[in-house]
């Protein structure tokens, strides 16, 4: 298949822009003039990774150290306030996090977990001394996920989670490379194959939206333009941010079977289709049917199957995909 040259680079090289919660790589901006942080996301995770680190208490003004904060029960909803001296903090903190929403370019973000102003889950709000509610998040990360729905977020606390880090990897990876797509504008032949190397992953998360994406990038040769750039990158995240069952998994892997199928020996593919099988019910990890694939798509004939997302959608380096279903 006929490739447009950026492509390559920009599957290849395009490297996730993350933002995160300063403390947890480390500097000191926690209440107590301490820091949080995380081994993974300062470590490993650093390599493959441009953080964009911001504290948003040090950011509208408080210093180090300084009074904690809380979220308290209010009639027109939780207001955030210092624990002794009682000052409110929630509008400084509200419009930081709304400015902060408007100018933001990256491909996720890692929020401080258990924190009044960067929690995403289960912040207690307080009437009075006792936890009232603890279903709630952050001040300020609230203003950012409820502007960008469809940036992958998590907290450090669940990406110590092989599945939840994984999903959380392959969606900042698959915005990356759509971000590098949209940054010099988009021929529709560049669309095209863009579309191309995506499907099967597309496939995996979402099968709907791999049909109405298939439908759109049909027509990006005949009206194209950037509306239609628009939505296509408005259901590429959508699809993303999709589980990708094992059903839809077991499905995506017979389909690209059937692209190495034909220069298969029957022992080579009859191997094949045993291990989706074990993937299916739970006796294998999915790295072990992807490796198995990814070895098959070497020769010429398997270049389709070969530049697809779907073999690998993180740098290998990672090591995931190797947890077995249950
Ligand atoms: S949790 Fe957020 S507000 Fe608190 S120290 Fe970390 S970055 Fe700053």
């Amino acid at each position: 298949m006929d490739v447009h040259p950026n492509i390559d680079t920009c599957i290849a090289h395009a490297r996730p822009r993350v933002a995160v919660s300063s403390c947890l790589l480390g500097e000191p901006v926690r209440f107590n003039g301490g820091h949080s942080r995380d081994r993974l996301l300062a470590g490993p995770l650093s390599e493959f990774v441009d953080w964009v680190p911001t504290c948003p208490e040090i950011a509208i003004g408080l210093g180090t150290p300084r009074e904690t904060l809380r979220l308290e029960r209010a009639p027109g909803g939780p207001r955030l306030v210092t624990r002794k001296t009682r000052k409110d903090l929630t509008e400084p903190m509200t419009s930081l996090g709304a400015a902060k929403a408007a100018t933001l370019d990256v491909d996720g973000y890692v929020f401080k977990s258990k924190s009044p102003s960067c929690g995403i889950h289960g912040i207690p709000v307080y009437a009075g001394d006792a936890a009232a509610d603890r279903r709630n998040r952050g001040v300020f990360a609230a203003e950012i996920i409820d502007a960008h729905p469809l940036l992958p977020v998590e907290d450090e606390g669940r990406l110590h989670d092989d599945v939840l880090r994984e999903v959380f990897l392959e969606r900042i990876f698959a915005h990356a490379r759509l971000r590098a797509l949209l940054r010099d504008g988009v021929r529709p032949d560049v669309l095209v194959a863009f579309h191309s190397r995506h499907k099967m992953q597309i496939l995996a998360h979402d099968p709907a939206a791999y049909g109405r994406m298939g439908r759109l990038v049909a027509c990006a040769g005949v009206r194209g333009g950037d509306r239609l750039v628009a939505l296509y990158a408005d259901e590429f995240r959508t699809a993303l941010a999709a589980r990708a069952t094992i059903g839809r998994n077991v499905n995506v892997l017979h389909h690209c079977l059937g692209m190495v199928s034909d220069h298969l020996d029957p022992v080579r593919r009859a191997d094949l289709v045993e291990v989706i099988h074990e993937y299916q019910v739970h006796l294998v990890a999915l790295s072990v049917p992807i490796a198995l694939l990814r070895h098959h798509a070497r020769g010429a004939a398997a270049a389709y199957l070969r530049a697809q997302t779907y073999l690998s959608p993180y740098p290998h380096e990672l090591g995931l995909r190797n947890h077995v279903p249950s």
